[in-house]
């Protein structure tokens, strides 16, 4: 029975679960049953409450070889609770370097494989076949056996999905990643403790623990925090996830060259004498060379460096603006003749511009990626010329 979670973030940055959903099967594929109770629940709570944004993981979300299927889930989604869905990696990301740890000794090619798999993932543009970007990473590192049996059988029958998903969806940026993977691990640590190992097929085991002594975690820690009562008994992991820890790191810490991206450094906080590198910056796919990313976890360092290329405009341009500009080209070079295929056409169109926009409010309160100014003027362009064509 899949465990799905709803997590807000507060201002430490901390994903707090509000809500738990146990289904008896898939929830990609049985979403509609519960998205809408889950939206009244919240109304009937606080109806001031709104989300910002909805944030899908659910591989079957996107693994639907349906097309229509997929974007009935999204307006479930959108419907339910009003707000913008964004397409979440963190997990792509996850399974895949703690793959490339367990299977690859060279540390060298972990980084250069995994640089390779985050091209695959946004291959739309420069490749319009996804499985030709697979074929190619199998071929480059076809003396990594071990890996590319795993990649074989989890993820190629999926990777077309995924990359179709990627071209619909707009992409949550690094930061929310750190707390959910943060909530992650305390989640696992709690639920796989091996003194429970005998109640783990229970569900009603699964539902008292989550209810009772995981959900009290959180109370305790907001009690001491408003309060200061029992700050010696503080989980520290609740003042630890790398989003948070990111903040405090000063901007002259990072050394970033925006004539090659292909590393940065940041200065140790603890010795100044240190500076630990990290590869492919600015992207879900960077890794560094502290301990704690060597463990296959997202660290503070990465996140910094991912804000800092944000904040400077040198990250990755944002896939769902170039898609959109794609559709518009495409829509005044070859408008349908058919007026009911125009007009879908149009609200689809205009849908996608308003997660763009949504993408960039968010942007602005520190959530995500901001768009790069030649995308933002190229996009405000086309809108005119859409309007002025229709
Ligand atoms: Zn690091």
């Amino acid at each position: 029975y899949p465990l799905s979670t709803l997590l807000v973030f507060d201002s430490s940055r901390n994903a707090i679960p509000v809500a738990w959903v146990i289904t008896s099967s898939l929830t990609g594929q049985d979403i509609h049953k519960w998205v809408g109770s889950l939206a009244e629940r919240l109304r009937t709570k606080d109806s001031r409450w709104r989300i910002n944004a909805f944030l899908v993981d659910d591989p079957s979300f996107g693994f639907s070889a349906i097309r229509r299927n997929v974007k009935s889930k999204l307006l479930t989604c959108r419907d339910a609770f009003q707000c913008r869905v964004l397409l979440c990696v963190w997990h792509v990301r996850r399974s895949w370097i703690r793959s490339l740890l367990k299977t690859c000794c060279n540390i060298d090619v972990q980084r250069e494989m995994f640089k390779h798999l985050g091209w695959i993932l946004y291959s739309s543009r420069s490749v319009p076949n996804a499985m030709d970007a697979v074929q190619e990473f199998m071929e480059v590192f076809v003396d990594q056996s071990a890996f590319m049996d795993y990649f074989k059988s989890q993820w190629s029958p999926h990777i077309e999905s995924w990359v179709s998903c990627i071209r619909s969806l707009p992409v949550a940026g690094p930061e929310p990643h750190a707390a959910i993977e943060s909530y992650h691990r305390r989640l696992k640590y709690k639920l796989f403790n091996d003194q429970y190992a005998n109640f783990w097929p229970r569900i009603d085991w699964l539902i008292h623990t989550l209810t009772t002594e995981f959900h009290s975690l959180y109370w305790l820690d907001q009690y001491i925090v408003e309060t200061g009562y029992f700050s010696n008994l503080r989980d520290e992991s609740f003042s630890t996830n790398a989003w948070y820890q990111a903040l405090h790191i000063p901007d002259i810490d990072v050394i970033l060259d925006e004539q090659n991206l292909q590393v940065a450094k940041v200065i140790s906080q603890t010795d100044r004498n240190l500076a630990y590198t990290i590869w492919n910056p600015g992207s879900e796919f960077s890794l560094c060379d502290c301990h704690w990313s060597n463990l296959g976890n997202l660290c503070k360092h990465v996140i910094k460096v991912a804000m800092m290329c944000k904040n400077r405009q040198v990250a990755r341009p944002l896939l769902a603006a170039q898609i959109y500009r794609q559709t518009l080209l495409s829509l005044l070079h070859n408008p349908p003749d058919d007026p009911v295929v125009l007009d879908h056409a149009i609200l689809c169109t205009t849908r996608l511009q308003q997660d763009i926009k949504g993408w960039e409010d968010l942007s602005n309160s520190g959530l995500l990626q901001q768009l790069p100014p030649e995308l933002n003027s190229q996009m405000a362009d086309n809108t005119l010329l859409f309007a002025r064509s229709h």
